[in-house]
């Protein structure tokens, strides 16, 4: 327990606290900006497990506010959740760490959410975010929502049955619009949302869950601007997610889109309905005897077709780069995939 002394010393966790975060479970859907602090900070306080996933690899750009990733992950387009996950292990041998690198749905995440605990935002969008916040209802588990732009963040502690769910405060609080395809991101913002984020962690999984802040936070840390506010009357009894008929839009929707322009990037994503794995090997062969470069590991691979840089992934999916048209992006896709 040496390594966890001063967390231990931190009377509000103690040494009972501790135990309570040594048993626990937390799920990270997204590897980003957010996902890789709070992951580092669960990892480091000694949690028992936990799942990160991601859809994404890492590139250059990210590296100037993702934690846990270096240059060489970038150059080998190492996908978010395995490079993540080979850090996490490196920093912290005893936590168990389930790497998956997909495009979450209902049905990937109703199928790993049995003994999850926790479930922690650092996702780029608000469908993936319905998604955790309808699961997080369904099957009574805390979700931390956390969202960042520009110098702006935001967080906010759901507890299923206590506060308004992400959908009761969308109707009343302007929390889409911008993104950072548009403003960019400053680091401490990201650092910022997820202290926010990772407080609420730990006092949820130490068994403190009468501590959980009960106001919606934002601030502009550039502006030099912070506000708290109450949010529980923002419950909505008709909600879909978290009132009296709740339904759960989100994890019915068989697949959400198919087609994605992703946030802060010029790429789409594309996801076949058949989400039949890629033989990634076949497809390197079969290109590279057409005459393509073909680059890549053995998570993926990268192909430059008429100027336009395509990455596929093993489960079928593949980002499209270098452009924000979904028609453009599936036409390249279908040329290569057939
Ligand atoms: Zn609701």
């Amino acid at each position: 327990m040496e390594r966890y002394s001063r967390q231990i010393l931190f009377k509000k966790i103690g040494e009972a606290g501790q135990k309570e975060i040594s048993k626990k479970h937390a799920l990270i859907l997204g590897i980003g900006a957010l996902g890789t602090h709070t992951s580092e900070t669960l990892a480091r306080a000694g949690v028992k497990k936990l799942t990160i996933i991601d859809r994404d690899y890492v590139e250059m750009s990210n590296l100037q506010r993702q934690h846990l990733f270096t240059e060489e992950d970038a150059v080998k387009k190492w996908p978010k959740a395995e490079a993540a996950k080979k850090r996490l292990q490196q920093i912290n041998s005893e936590v168990e760490i389930e790497a998956i690198v997909a495009q979450a749905d209902g049905a990937l995440l109703e199928g790993i959410i049995e003994d999850v605990d926790l479930l922690i935002d650092g996702t780029d969008n608000f469908e993936t975010r319905f998604l955790l916040n309808d699961l997080a209802h369904k099957y009574h588990i805390p979700y931390i929502f956390g969202s960042c732009v520009g110098s702006f963040g935001m967080a906010f502690t759901i507890i299923p049955g206590e506060t308004p769910c992400l959908q009761c405060l969308l109707k009343k609080l302007p929390l889409q619009g911008q993104t950072c395809d548009t403003v960019g991101i400053i680091a401490p913002t990201v650092q910022m949302v997820t202290a926010h984020q990772s407080v609420e962690a730990l006092k949820v999984l130490s068994g403190n869950s009468e501590a959980v802040r009960k106001t919606f936070v934002s601030f502009d840390l550039w502006e030099n601007e912070y506000v708290s506010l109450k949010a529980g009357a923002l419950k909505d009894k008709a909600c879909l997610s978290c009132g009296e008929e709740r339904t759960y839009p989100f994890l019915q929707a068989e697949s959400n889109t198919k087609v994605a322009v992703l946030c802060g990037r010029d790429t789409v994503q594309i996801r076949p309905a058949e989400g039949e794995p890629l033989l990634l090997e076949q497809l390197a062969d079969r290109w590279r005897s057409a005459g393509y470069e073909v680059g890549g590991n053995a998570f993926l691979l990268s192909i430059v077709k008429e100027g336009t840089r395509i990455v596929f992934f093993k489960d079928g999916r593949a980002l499209v780069h270098g452009t924000k048209n979904p028609d453009e992006a599936r036409k390249i896709y279908h040329s290569l995939i057939g």
